[in-house]
């Protein structure tokens, strides 16, 4: 295992906001970014050293930009499974392709959990309406059911609270590759970040505790108040997945917590994750330097919480408040570049240390 000299270029593919606090991470270090994005000046090219602006499918523009890179990377799992196969023709991709294929599909990820004896909600595969009717059979009312592809923020879910839901639920998922998933009484969300190197060492962030809001990530509170058997049980699941992954990097891993302490793995995603955002002001490394160790092959920082951090995203409109957010005391601004602000859309994120943030900003 060599590891990638400072000077060497990271190839990241995907053009948000993610991919922009990896190139910031890794200009710290002495590296050079290179961001390959169907998008022009999006949030990370506009901090990288060179950017390609392609299709993700441009098998040419693909294997230019392999032949200019030392490593690659992704910043988000919505990329075709090809894109990254075919660059690892060329380059080393870390996390590989195998990665990408689990995180992308939610009926693979939940098995491959299953198999390592890592508890989920319960599920079946719906490919047809007899399927659904044959699945809510087995796991009842309610019910929510998934595209197994490219949801995204509660995209692509619908609920099944009876029978009569059952004919609309199935249209408006409008794919034939479903799951349908027993509803969890969860009484909190968490996520863990595992780091994991090229010689297979893990550095593991505290377990946190996530808010949504309208099914987009609003409030992290690092770290999560867990009683210590609950916080141990999280973080063996996360670091068991990210083993059997074999990742190389990051892997995100969401999970429930039910009332009476047990732990469900949700959903998992190989790179850095909105929910790790806390650790760039509140941790000793955060998850963007630790991504840049990791594929560069050298040895991973300090996952420790330095400061108790809650992390609010600035969604849509949110951000407008950027002037007050600056002149509050204990508040560390985050802003992407986006030119443009719609509802929905993560423009910026702000941590506040110590842990609380006040009222009139508060979770
Ligand atoms: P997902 O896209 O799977 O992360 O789902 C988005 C959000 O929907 C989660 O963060 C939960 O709040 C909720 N959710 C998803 N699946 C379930 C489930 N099986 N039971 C209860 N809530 C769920």
């Amino acid at each position: 295992m060599t590891a990638l000299q400072p000077g060497a270029t990271i190839g990241i593919v995907g053009g948000g906001q993610l991919g922009r606090m990896t190139a910031l991470a890794a200009a710290r270090l002495g590296y050079r970014c290179h961001v390959f994005s169907p998008e022009a000046d999006g949030p990370g090219a506009q901090v990288a050293a060179a950017a390609t602006v392609a299709d993700y499918q441009d098998l040419d523009a693909l294997r230019r930009f392999a032949k200019q890179v030392d490593v690659v990377t992704y910043e988000f799992e919505n990329i075709p499974l090809v894109t990254i196969r075919e660059l690892a023709e060329i380059v080393p991709a870390r996390p590989g392709p195998q990665a990408l294929e689990i995180s992308q599909h939610r009926l693979v990820e939940k098995t491959f959990a299953r198999e390592l004896g890592i508890a989920t909600a319960e599920f079946a595969a719906v490919n047809s309406l007899q399927d659904l009717q044959a699945g809510l059979l087995s796991i009842g009312y309610p019910a929510i059911l998934k595209t197994c592809r490219f949801g995204y923020d509660g995209k692509g879910q619908v609920r099944i609270n009876g029978p009569e839901d059952v004919t609309q639920a199935w249209a408006d998922v409008a794919t034939d590759e479903a799951i349908l998933e027993s509803v969890v009484a969860f009484e909190r969300e968490v996520s863990v970040i595992v780091a994991r190197g090229l010689d297979r060492s893990c550095a593991v962030y505290p377990p946190v505790e996530n808010h949504h809001v309208n099914h987009i990530l609003d409030t992290t509170i690092a770290p999560a108040s867990l009683p210590a058997a609950t916080a141990e049980a999280a973080i063996d699941a996360a670091v068991r997945m990210a083993q059997a992954i074999d990742i190389e990097g990051l892997l995100a891993v969401e999970l429930f917590v039910t009332a009476d302490g047990a732990v469900l793995l949700n959903e998992i995603a190989p790179r850095p994750h909105n929910s790790g955002h806390w650790t760039q002001d509140g941790a000793v490394t955060d998850q963007f330097e630790q991504l840049v160790r990791a594929i560069c092959g050298l040895p991973l920082g300090d996952a420790a919480v330095a400061t108790p951090t809650v992390m609010q995203n600035l969604i849509g409109a949110a951000v407008d408040d950027w002037p007050r957010l600056l002149a509050s005391p204990g508040a560390r601004l985050h802003l992407y570049g986006k030119a443009e602000s719609r509802p929905g859309r993560k423009m910026g994120h702000v941590n506040w240390l110590g842990g609380a943030a006040p009222d009139n900003h508060g979770p």
